[in-house]
């Protein structure tokens, strides 16, 4: 009866690498050690100054970002993300938390009182069920110990498609997505903004320039993947 019920699990949550189809052994989770060890990891938090920090220059003051992987078009990173965002893979985005958290553990950028996923708008969350980044941010907290401040930032405006802009296009439509509401609550925090991905920056630009209205904020970013 308990080999029947194992089988069953195996049917219904496969076993085996999503990226390589290995089987998978105890301890690993969706992605193999072999292929975990093979992703284009950035090791952008040990950089000050990085390419990632350089797209909030002559926007907005923050302190330190970074991202866990770079991004490439059919990399194995899009697979990942893919399965976040389209295959309602809800534990995928707690493991690249976790693994977010993991790798910047003890470095300056994860230096924070508390950990900010960036929303979506709520008619695109009711679509998709979740937030990939209040995942994410979920993985991360539980390595870095540190508490969700989810609901603080608000999404005021949902992004039209931005596939057909240029950079300032999508620069001037970011612009006043967010909304800020119970200020008090992070006056003079530390915060760690969270984000799925980042091409242009213009997402976590403007969220941090909705976070800057909290008095002595001091704003740190960290995403899972950077287009490159
Ligand atoms: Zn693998």
């Amino acid at each position: 009866m308990k080999k029947l019920f194992d089988s069953l699990v195996r049917l219904l949550y496969p076993h085996v690498c999503l990226l390589c189809g290995a089987d998978l052994v105890e301890g690993e989770e969706q992605v193999c050690l072999v292929c975990r060890s093979d992703l284009p990891y950035t090791r952008m938090h040990l950089e000050p100054d990085n390419r990632l920090e350089q797209l909030f220059w002559g926007q907005v003051p923050i302190q330190r970002a970074t991202a866990l992987f770079y991004f490439e078009k059919g990399g194995m990173v899009q697979k990942l993300l893919h399965q976040l965002k389209y295959k309602d893979n809800r534990e995928m985005g707690v493991l690249l938390g976790r693994c977010l958290g993991e790798e910047i553990a003890g470095s300056p950028v994860a230096e924070a009182d508390c950990i900010v996923p960036v929303p979506l708008h709520p008619r695109r969350q009711k679509l998709r069920g979740y937030n990939q980044s209040r995942l994410i941010a979920d993985g991360m907290a539980e390595v870095l110990h540190l508490p969700v401040a989810d609901g603080v930032l608000k999404r005021v405006r949902a992004n039209e498609t931005q596939t057909h802009k240029n950079a300032f296009e999508r620069w001037r439509n970011s612009e006043s997505l967010f909304a800020v509401g119970e200020r008090e609550s992070l006056a003079g925090r530390r915060v760690l903004l969270v984000d799925d991905v980042v091409t242009t920056g213009a997402t976590f630009t403007a969220s941090a320039k909705a976070l800057l209205q909290i008095p002595n904020i001091q704003i740190n970013c960290a995403s899972v993947a950077m287009a490159i």
